[in-house]
């Protein structure tokens, strides 16, 4: 392929929820946009991650040159160990995006070999034949940017996730200066974040949640607890704020949240005042008055501190009559049932609950533009051509007659999904080519192996490994487990007859039933998940094996 054209291949992202990923070539040279996950859905069983399929990068993996950041949500990086491992090649993002990144890295024993690059907004970079300008924008998390991207046919803006907030939380601004100048200069594409298409008007700032915020926390008789998402560091640093404001101090619960409030901190882009933080062996003992605690878990994911916390099963405190909860994020559709069931056992233990839904003040803000920002940044690119990103068809749809009905695109609207690739050329035209692979990769976390598709995957773990099926059987009113629990497997054949193992797994399967709550055993995804999970540890140690795990729940 010659220099004198530019492909854009979307890896994933468009016509679909997450997992964001963009190739850019020119000649032999490519760098990738990106690199994140999706949440598996509830049916996909025991996959733990779900990334983009880089067939089309490995098949290339000679001109692969990076993979250059645009924030440090999930959506955005979480593919990056599992392609590292595979294609090292050099990454470049912010601080706190590198520091997120870092730190997963870690986990997996990969930091070692990764080479990482920091970069700053207002920073120039050169990956020949590429030069990439990285501008700051607002949204949800810390240290975004979009990147301007000079190629050898013209200039090309990815927003990355963005809303235009006038009023950061951390003082720095939209450069909406550097986006004019580029529409100035002139700009070949625009891809641009649609997820919010549906919604007219502005977002509210970051800030609009203070408000609400406050006027809660002040009215609570009892301990308060927080959610938000862990990489809201903009919302966190807020509660922090109002708790010096209203005289309470601060407990922080949560693995993700614990390590996303460090990582900030030592970055310096968190404040906490000294002496705000109460350890957590104190919080069970602390006034409640005066207790603010912040917990991960918005979303009621299984083993999450709020859904422990929900049914009285976290280590570190308890919630009851009269303490106050706030749901400060937004409930994620699929998520619906299992949150409403979370706030429903704290309902039932006297709890005030607060969570988003039809009130004039929010507890909670997107970080996402609205139609009126989406406007904004087509008005000051006015491109030549633009591609709607980061969002399912129909939001895709919507932003291309967004910019339709401006008349801000002088060439053409390009609606693509993922695997369909697009050639700019020198002239300044734009053609469809040939798809490239493009789908979605399950992911075992535990063994960090990728299974092409979960149909496969399934089939695998039964022709290797069989299947196990746990039965227990519980009265759904009293939580009682009536029966001893009956554990039933196909080709599943540990050592010799195997009753042993399975006389052991059945008494795993009874201490994870006995060590849950009586809300945690009459929920049945709770229970269902915390069985799986102890199941597979205890079968994977004693016989290395990794059978299909399929509990079975009998209502009495
Ligand atoms: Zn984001
Ligand atoms: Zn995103």
């Amino acid at each position: 392929m010659s220099r004198s054209s530019l492909w854009a291949i979307p890896l994933g992202g468009l016509g679909e929820f997450g997992m964001n990923m963009m190739a850019l070539r020119s000649g032999d040279d490519i760098i990738v946009i990106d690199a994140g996950m999706m949440f598996p859905e509830q049916e996909l069983l025991g996959v733990d991650v779900v990334i983009p399929d880089i067939t089309y990068l490995k098949q290339n993996r000679h001109m692969v040159r990076a993979i250059v950041l645009t924030h440090g949500h999930e959506d955005h990086i979480g593919a990056i160990p599992y392609i590292l491992g595979d294609l090292n090649v050099p990454v470049y993002g912010t601080q706190f995006t590198l520091a997120l990144v870092r730190r997963r890295l870690e986990e997996r024993g990969l930091l070692e070999e990764a080479k990482l690059h920091e970069v700053a907004p207002g920073q120039i970079v050169r990956i020949e034949p590429f030069q990439i300008e990285f501008l700051h924008v607002t949204h949800s998390t810390i240290d975004c940017v979009a990147l301007a991207i000079r190629t050898p046919v013209g200039v090309i803006i990815h927003t990355g996730d963005f809303k235009i907030d006038p009023t950061p939380v951390d003082g720095r601004p939209f450069d909406l200066h550097a986006f004019a100048r580029y529409g100035q200069e002139g700009v070949l594409a625009l891809f641009s974040d649609s997820t919010n298409v549906e919604r007219p008007g502005y977002t509210p700032s970051e800030r609009a949640v203070v408000v609400r915020l406050e006027e809660l926390c002040r009215a609570a008789p009892q301990k308060i607890v927080v959610s938000c998402f862990a990489s809201s560091i903009h919302r966190i640093q807020q509660v922090i704020d109002l708790a010096g404001i209203i005289g309470r101090k601060v407990g922080i619960v949560g693995r993700s949240m614990i390590t996303n409030v460090e990582t900030a901190h030592a970055l310096g882009k968190l404040r906490i005042p000294d002496g705000t933080i109460v350890r957590p062996q104190d919080l069970r003992s602390f006034d409640p008055k005066h207790l603010m605690v912040l917990a991960s878990g918005t979303q009621a994911e299984p083993m999450s501190s709020l859904s422990r916390i929900a049914v009285d099963n976290h280590r570190l405190i308890s919630i009851g009559q009269n303490d106050t909860m706030i749901l400060s994020a937004r409930i994620i559709p699929g998520n619906e049932k299992n949150i409403f069931r979370m706030i429903d056992h704290l309902f039932r233990r006297g709890v005030l609950v607060y969570y988003e839904g039809g009130r004039a003040a929010p507890i909670h803000v997107s970080g996402h533009a609205s139609q009126e920002e989406m406007k904004i940044v087509l008005q000051l690119v006015r491109p030549k051509y633009f591609v709607p990103l980061h969002g399912e068809y129909r939001q895709l749809f919507r932003h291309a007659a967004l910019a339709e009905q401006m008349g801000a695109v002088s060439e053409e609207i390009v609606l693509l999904e993922s695997g369909q690739s697009i050639e700019f050329t020198a002239d300044g035209k734009a053609a469809r080519r040939e798809p490239v692979p493009a789908g979605r990769v399950m992911v075992d976390s535990g063994s960090l192996e990728e299974i092409e598709d979960v149909v496969i995957r399934d089939r695998r773990h039964l022709a290797e490994d069989g299947v196990v099926v746990p039965i227990i059987a519980i009265d759904k009113h009293t939580g009682r487990m009536e029966t001893q629990p009956q554990i039933v497997t196909r080709g599943f054949l540990p050592s010799d007859d195997g009753s042993e193992i399975l006389a052991h797994a059945r008494d795993v399967v009874l201490r994870t039933v006995d060590q849950s709550t009586t809300e945690e055993k009459t929920d049945w995804s709770v229970i269902k998940e915390k069985i799986r999970v102890d199941l597979k540890r205890f079968l994977n140690k004693q016989t290395s094996k990794r059978p299909l795990i399929l509990p079975v729940i009998l209502e009495l």
